[in-house]
């Protein structure tokens, strides 16, 4: 059965098949008698014709047995010999074997032709010794199978030899095949069955709805296996591959193209599909995207909330909605935006000018920025939602919005041009850099005076026109006499734009009458009728250009005022007559002092009133001079009065006046109830809310803008010197000369010899003293800081040299606790290291109006690390150990206030402090956010071992 077995499985082109022929097979024996004899056998009732032989007796055997001619097939050059045999056990037959052998050897005769019974041995070459495995000893018959390779051949055909050299053998089968690689299907390819010989490349075929670009191969190796199939045979669309073949999609699902993938169910918002489908057709309303055949959406709804937002610079806005509700279940969602110059009667694409910022299609984002707008026009714009789907479908999900540029600030006028001129009348024109939005109408200011009008004491009268229109004519002037003239823009809530430089003009001179000189009467004819022409196109030409004058006045302007530029008393050189030429002095006997309250450089400062008539008593804060001062230190202290005293503006200290012709000299200023900012700060986290606190830095920021534009630099702005009056309004002070290199404790000794205050300037006025109102804005981003933590010291206790040090390597302060983003964001602007890119005080007062006008900016917080911002010490000066104490560690973080809550709750050592929870910290008396969160993080800090103070973000 095992044979059996065996030529079932053997892929194979049977040449010869001894037992399957079942008669008897006329193969040659010789010698012809006691050589290889023919048996009949029946096993299972069926008859086989086997050989044997068994010449045992006598050495020197040499018995054959030669089969029929065997045919080869055209080629092959190789075929297989299996036989399956039976050898007798010698030692069976005791010392009667003497010339007993247990092998026979296999032999081949090529031939092109059947020699018949023509038989020579000499024709024949050996092939091998078959031995058997296994002997047979008993009556149980040990069944040996072996199978030799015979080749090459080359002739049409063989025979094949068994030469018996005094074996007991017995053979059962002999089988004479080629091998095969049998047909298969591989990888959805069929190959034919194929004679194994050498290594042959055999190609095939793909199954039935299936396809390849390449022809599929794979090769057949003499062994007949199947080795190296290159198969890329994939499944037509609306089929799928199950095991070895092709098969159609089931209803309601489908497969769109020639792949390898499977059938998928149908998509949402389709039809259900029949057997074999490619495709599942999409329902009423809904659109397939060539992209993605396995999708079925439909288009995304409007954009909403389309609005538009001014930005900086010239000609430009920036365009933001929200997302659409319904994306229509799709996640390719672009916007594009069409722009378009509208009237009442129709619509024109806004050309080519204007740029869009990403561009104005396929926007990923929300958002477009559109320049070179042209601020007189009112443009409207059409965002649209598209998807892969959106071609599909007439419906335009669009939103629509029109608007113009709108500018708090007018614009600048530069040039002021003569455009016609008389004895007595002047024809003025101007450009302004923009043109207005079309429904604001700017106004423009116009001033001006007779150049060589003699200046009374400080004072220069102008005459101010208020007009509508960008040029004027100006009657009633002084022939042959120099004007000179500025002009600015007015904006829409008379806020003032910039001046123009000062322009002079001249009136022509009367015209001398011409004595002596003639005319003939054509002459004078030709005359008069010229002269009336030209009134008539005059005429004409002043009807168009009538302007309306909306309201003409006369300024004083002193003339240090409009000059918007403070003057360094140093440059006099009487500082006493500097003083009062800004200042007024105060008779001492309207002063009272009351109280002290603060000390400064030169003396004590004190809270008192003074008598105003017409206002009652005002309160005011009293800045003395101390006794025995030198007359260089008088200078010194008068000469903040003689700075102030050129200021005049809402977020700037008010000086009163001045006492200076008493021994003891006195600078009186406006009072303000809640001093110092820094120190009305502290303590004070959390209960005043962020918006507030905006709104307080709005108001330095308005004043240091007022400064800047006086180009005074004020050099030593920090927290320390803002003053807070009952109103929580924020006044900068402090303007002493020599105040930034003296009386201040911040200051530091420069290498220059110079005092600054470090953590407050900007690296390029540490370096080279280049103090501008650059390194103001600097100072004002530390300000900032310092508002938002609620007085904190900047850089807390690192030392100047480790800041500058840090600065240097672009470090910078990370944001305090609950500071609003946009806040945070405006400090580093005002720390960037290129000075000329830190934003102006224009800028910041303008950014900060805007938070403060949509207080929802406010809502996004700043990223906070507890680690680094508050600077928690986690260990007592940093050697490792923790606090001995809570009283220790509260006052560490300043929370004393809170000692007393702590002992009471019995909290009395760190271990229980680390283990405190919020609740536990609510619960001992810690009611204000801020005090909760200064705690809470402190602990958190405390906790984290690895937490590094040492190093701040940038
Ligand atoms: P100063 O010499 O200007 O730095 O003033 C010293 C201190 O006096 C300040 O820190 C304030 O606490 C207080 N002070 C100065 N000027 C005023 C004022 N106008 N109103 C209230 N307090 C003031």
């Amino acid at each position: 059965p095992c044979c059996n077995n065996l030529f079932l499985f053997l892929p194979a082109e049977v040449l010869l098949d001894m037992r399957a022929s079942g008669s008897e097979l006329g193969w040659l024996t010789s010698p012809y008698e006691n050589g290889w004899e023919i048996v009949q056998t029946v096993v299972n009732g069926t008859l086989f014709y086997t050989y044997s032989v068994c010449s045992i007796e006598t050495t020197e055997q040499d018995n054959w047995l030669r089969t029929t001619f065997i045919q080869r097939r055209p080629g092959t050059s190789r075929v297989s010999v299996e036989l399956s045999f039976v050898v007798r056990d010698c030692n069976t037959f005791g010392g009667a074997s003497v010339g007993c052998k247990e092998t026979f050897n296999l032999f081949i005769s090529e031939a092109d032709a059947d020699v018949g019974t023509n038989f020579r041995k000499g024709q024949f070459r050996k092939v091998a010794t078959i031995a058997p495995d296994e002997v047979t000893q008993g009556r149980v018959l040990k069944v040996n199978t072996e199978t030799k390779t015979v080749g090459p051949l080359s002739k049409k055909g063989f025979y094949l030899g068994f030469q018996d050299v005094g074996a007991c053998v017995a053979l059962l089968s002999v089988r004479v095949y080629y091998k095969t690689c049998p047909s298969t299907v591989q990888s959805l390819a069929v190959f034919p069955e194929t004679v194994a010989d050498a290594l042959r490349k055999v190609e095939g075929a793909c199954v039935e709805n299936a396809v390849s670009q390449a022809t599929p191969c794979i090769y057949c190796t003499a062994e007949g296996k199947w080795v190296v199939p290159v198969v890329q045979c994939q499944c037509l669309a609306g089929y799928e591959a199950t095991g070895d073949s092709c098969q159609a999609c089931k209803p309601g699902y489908f497969k769109p193209s020639v792949s390898n993938n499977f059938c998928q169910v149908c998509p949402d918002n389709t039809k259900p599909s029949a057997s074999g489908a490619s495709e599942c057709l999409c329902e009423e309303g809904f659109f397939r995207a060539p992209s993605d055949p396995s999708t079925s959406a439909s288009p995304p709804s409007a954009p909403r909330d389309l609005t538009s937002m001014t930005l900086p610079g010239e000609g430009k806005l920036q365009l933001f909605w929200s997302p659409p509700l319904v994306t229509g279940g799709r996640s390719d969602l672009m916007y594009s935006v069409v722009c378009k110059l509208c009237d009442e009667a129709s619509c024109t694409p806004c050309g080519e000018k204007i740029r869009f910022e990403p561009g104005p299609t396929d926007l990923q984002d929300p958002t477009v920025v559109v320049s070179d707008l042209d601020s007189h026009l009112n443009y409207t714009f059409t965002v649209e939602a598209q998807s892969g789907v959106s071609q599909f479908s007439a419906e335009k999900p669009t939103a629509t919005i029109t608007t113009a540029l709108d500018y708090t600030d007018p614009p600048k006028v530069t040039e002021i041009h003569l455009d016609d001129r008389s004895p007595t009348s002047l024809s003025l024109s101007w450009t302004p850099t923009r043109r207005p939005p079309a429904h604001i109408n700017h106004r423009y200011e116009l001033m001006y005076r007779r150049k060589d009008d003699s200046t009374e004491g400080d004072v220069t009268t102008y005459k101010v026109l208020i007009l509508d229109k960008s040029f004027v004519q100006i009657d009633g002037l002084i022939p042959a006499t120099t004007y000179t003239f500025r002009v600015h823009a007015l904006g829409p809530e008379g806020n003032p734009g910039s001046y123009s430089a000062d322009h002079e003009f001249n009136t022509f001179p009367l015209a001398e009458p011409q004595f002596g000189n003639k005319p003939t009467m054509v002459m004078v004819a030709v005359f008069g009728v010229a002269v009336i022409l030209l009134v008539v196109v005059a005429g004409l030409l002043l009807r168009k250009r009538l302007v309306t004058v909306h309201f003409i006045s006369t300024v004083n302007v002193y003339q240090h005022k409009p000059l918007k530029t403070y003057i360094d008393p140093h440059t006099y050189e009487d500082p006493n007559i500097a003083i009062h030429k800004f200042v007024t002095e105060i008779d001492p006997s309207v002063i009272g002092k009351q109280k002290v309250i603060g000390v400064g450089e030169f003396g004590e400062v004190f809270r008192g009133v003074m008598k105003i008539p017409g206002r009652g008593e005002v309160p005011v804060a009293i800045k003395t001079l101390k006794p025995g001062y030198s007359e260089k230190q008088r200078q010194d202290f008068l000469s903040e009065a003689t700075i102030m005293g050129q200021f005049s503006h809402p977020n700037i200290i008010h000086l009163e006046g001045v006492i200076t012709k008493f021994k003891h000299a006195m600078i009186v200023t406006e009072y303000m109830e809640n001093g110092a900012l820094d120190t009305y700060l502290k303590g004070r986290d959390g209960e005043i809310p962020p918006y507030q606190l905006v709104g307080m830095l709005r108001g330095i920021a308005a004043g240091m803008k007022y400064l800047s534009d006086m180009n005074y630099v004020h050099r030593d702005l920090a927290a320390r010197n803002v003053l807070v009056n009952g109103n929580l309004e924020c006044k900068v002070s402090d303007f002493g000369l020599s105040r930034v290199l003296e009386d201040d404790a911040e200051g530091t000794y420069t290498t220059r010899g110079g005092k600054i205050p470090i953590r407050w300037t900007a690296p390029e006025a540490i370096a080279y003293r280049k103090f501008t109102s650059a390194s103001d804005v600097w100072s004002f981003g530390i300000v900032m800081w310092e508002v938002m933590a609620f007085g904190e010291r900047p850089y807390w206790d690192m030392s100047n040299h480790e800041v500058m040090k840090a600065i240097n390597e672009n470090f910078r302060l990370p944001a305090p606790m609950d500071c609003p983003s946009a806040i945070y964001q405006l400090m580093l602007q005002c720390w960037l290291h290129e000075r000329l890119k830190r934003p102006r005080f224009l800028d910041i007062v303008n950014f900060l109006d805007k938070l403060l006008k949509s207080p929802e900016s406010l809502k996004t917080i700043a990223d906070f690390d507890p680690r680094v911002s508050i600077r928690l010490p986690s260990t007592s000066g940093g050697d490792g150990t923790m606090f001995r104490s809570v009283p220790e560690w509260l006052e560490s973080i300043k929370m004393s206030q809170y000692k007393e809550s702590f002992a009471r709750a019995g909290i009395t050592t760190m271990e229980q402090v680390l283990a405190l929870r919020h609740e536990d910290i609510r619960n001992i008396g810690v009611r204000l956010p801020g005090h909760m969160k200064r705690i809470a993080y402190s602990i958190l800090g405390l906790k984290d071992e690895t937490s590094s103070l040492s190093v701040f973000a940038v």
